[in-house]
């Protein structure tokens, strides 16, 4: 590990030199199934040809020029991504934290022009919105929170998948402006809410005046099976925030918005650099078309169902195994006990998944895998996790 990096990480002490579709190689030459996707990233696979070409070609043709002027490319990729989802306007910037502090931002603005001097937005336990001084509040984890205080005030946070408690807090409070949350948790530990759940909070939003702002930087760009995880549902958000999947890897992220969210900024209420460069957005506008033309949300709808129909087959009526959930390519196998060193154990298995929450291994292979690929993550987790219950068992005999 190197001491000119800051501690912030406790890395695998591995180093990859390439990547090509699902695999990845390392220093050694060993090579891995990648279902962890760079953090639900590389839903193209790493190395797509048609990437690697599209952003040649605009380095050598026009790198950044700044939100000064116009560009093309960034209007571009709006369009595209308010066409995919019902969105009317698009602000870039270059990951998933921005994305939801221009979310945040967008929220207490609109408030403040309905004349709410303390605008407040209600979050939920367990969620991640990101690691800036707002997302970190917005984050329902003390672990992410704990020694940055003071935490900013405007946040309201309740139980996940409790629409009687969002009610409660609208109930007793004038300031509410907006909902912020992730249509199924990621980092949380995968948490799937009931199927009604999103078209209710929608309702209430709408009985209360409320925006409705999704955190799709995980779920969202086909990771589960459709372009949107709210489009597994019959309503729209006002606002929905992406980052991981859109840019393949180069840095983009974007906050959506809808209706009146769509017209709370004007000029000089919000910016960005970098936000929405030329070969950021072709990244993304690549990204797009790529998931369109191989037809990958089909895909991981398909082999989504796959994996978590024969995860829950084989583990059923195991001890340790508390539940299989997900929905398309973000499955979450919860354990009965803390279980990182898996991620080693699979690792050593050639295969790269993730333990989060502590106790729930989360996959996020490219949602170009195949069902051969995918029986391979299959049989690797069945089996670590197989062998991790029986000698933890063996341990607590002996
Ligand atoms: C990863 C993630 C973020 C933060 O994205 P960064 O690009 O790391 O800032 C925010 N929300 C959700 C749901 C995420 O999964």
């Amino acid at each position: 590990m190197s001491r000119y990096l800051m501690n912030t990480y406790a890395r695998l002490p591995v180093a990859f030199t390439r990547g090509e579709g699902v695999w990845l190689w390392d220093t050694e030459g060993r090579r891995y199934l990648d279902a962890v996707a760079g953090v639900a990233v590389c839903g193209i696979g790493h190395a797509h040809p048609r990437l690697a070409q599209a952003l040649c070609q605009q380095a050598q043709t026009l790198i950044h020029t700044s939100n000064l002027y116009r560009v093309p490319l960034q209007e571009q990729l709006a369009e595209r991504l308010c066409a995919l989802s019902g969105m009317d306007n698009a602000f870039f910037c270059n990951s998933g934290a921005e994305a939801n502090e221009a979310a945040i931002k967008l929220a207490r603005l609109y408030g403040h022009r309905k004349g709410i001097e303390t605008p407040i937005i209600i979050v939920m336990e367990r969620a991640f919105h990101g690691r800036t001084m707002a997302t970190l509040t917005a984050t329902g984890n003390r672990k992410v929170q704990a020694g940055f205080e003071p935490l900013l005030g405007g946040f309201a946070r309740v139980p996940y998948n409790d629409i009687r408690a969002v009610e409660q807090v609208g109930e007793h409070n004038r300031n509410v402006v907006a909902v912020l949350v992730e249509p199924f948790q990621g980092e949380g530990g995968v948490q799937v809410p009931e199927a009604t759940y999103l078209e209710r909070l929608r309702a209430v939003c709408d009985r209360f005046g409320w925006l409705l702002m999704l955190d799709e930087v995980q779920c969202g760009i086909g990771r589960t099976g459709q372009w949107f995880a709210f489009q597994h549902t019959r309503m729209l958000p006002d606002v929905i925030t992406l980052a991981k999947g859109l840019g393949s890897g180069v840095p983009v992220g974007a906050c959506l918005a809808r209706g009146a969210a769509a017209e709370v900024f004007k000029p000089g209420t919000h910016g960005s650099t970098f936000g929405g460069g030329p070969l950021a957005c072709t990244a993304a506008l690549t990204t797009l078309a790529v998931i369109d033309e191989e037809r990958l949300l089909e895909n991981a709808a398909g082999i989504g169902r796959l994996m978590l129909e024969s995860f829950q087959e084989r583990f059923s009526g195991i001890a340790g195994v508390v539940e299989v959930r997900g929905q398309g390519l973000m499955i979450g196998i919860e354990l009965n006990r803390p279980c990182q060193e898996l991620v080693q154990w699979a690792m050593e298995s050639g295969v790269l998944i993730n333990v989060t929450a502590d106790n729930v291994i989360r996959l996020l292979p490219p949602l170009i895998i195949t069902r051969e690929q995918a029986r391979q993550v299959v049989d690797t987790v069945v089996s670590v996790v197989t062998r991790f219950l029986s000698n933890e068992a063996r341990k607590t005999w002996s």
